[in-house]
């Protein structure tokens, strides 16, 4: 009868590393990615549409079913990376039979992980009992096309932020120009994000992109107390997946 039933599984785009984290508080580490599909938002500058786009990608052939038994195995390859779970939103998959049973994977072991999300979910308590996991939440701002009331949730980022304050989450915001400053500072207050979990990554799919809006940015964010974050792989790597 058990050999019936399919092993529990998650949609996933990638798997790739050991890399490096590319952004945010960990930037620089040796890091382990599983990319999960589907999102429940559409940034018109999202980096990663083959995880959510049918209009522009088959995601039959962009996504496939992995057993977690299998993402177990190839996380036990590299016990030194960082586990990043990223998407997509990878907290749409949270209600399911294979993400409960990845979150026990990972609570057995002494792995440090982070969870990229875009802060429309608010985190289950299936999420939250890996001991060394901590989200990294990025709101979207206007700049990424979506309606306010899709992409700001107040009671999802009510919980983030009291998660920040106890080290377990950190903002990061994708910022174009002074103005994206101006509404990260109205979020963070809203919310009351504190400095030290609130982070600004320039926007830029180029080395060149990246590096001129850090430079008109750099100055405004140190002034904030906040903290600066370039894309490290698009530095190294542009325009390269699974980097
Ligand atoms: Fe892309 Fe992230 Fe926006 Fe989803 S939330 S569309 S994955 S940038």
């Amino acid at each position: 009868m058990s050999a019936l039933v399919a092993p529990a599984s998650l949609p996933v785009a990638e798997v790739f590393g050991p890399t490096i984290q590319g952004e945010g508080p960990s930037a620089g580490q040796n890091a382990l990615f599983l990319r999960l599909g589907a999102c429940n938002l559409s940034c018109t500058w999202c980096d990663t549409p083959y995880t959510w786009d049918g209009k522009r990608f088959d995601l039959r052939q962009e996504i496939r079913r992995v057993p977690v038994v299998d993402l177990a195995e190839t996380t036990a390859k590299h016990p030194h990376a960082l586990i990043v779970i990223t998407g997509g939103e990878p907290l749409l998959h949270q209600s399911t039979d294979a993400w409960r049973s990845l979150m026990a994977v990972l609570r057995y072991t002494t792995r440090r992980v982070e969870i990229e999300t875009n802060g429309t979910l608010a985190p289950k308590p299936v999420s939250l009992g890996v001991p060394r996991l901590v989200f990294n939440v990025s709101p979207k701002l206007a700049n990424s096309g979506m309606p306010e009331d899709r992409r700001i949730k107040p009671e999802a980022l009510e919980a983030f932020a009291d998660l920040a304050a106890k080290d377990r989450a950190r903002f990061k915001f994708v910022a174009a120009n002074s103005d994206d400053l101006e509404e990260i500072a109205t979020l963070t207050d809203r919310f009351r994000i504190p400095p030290h979990a609130t982070w600004v990554m320039p926007e830029g799919v180029t080395p060149e992109q990246t590096i001129a809006a850090g430079r008109a940015l750099a100055e405004d964010v140190i002034r904030r107390n906040w903290h600066l974050t370039l894309r490290q792989h698009v530095l190294l790597w542009p325009g390269e997946r699974e980097r």
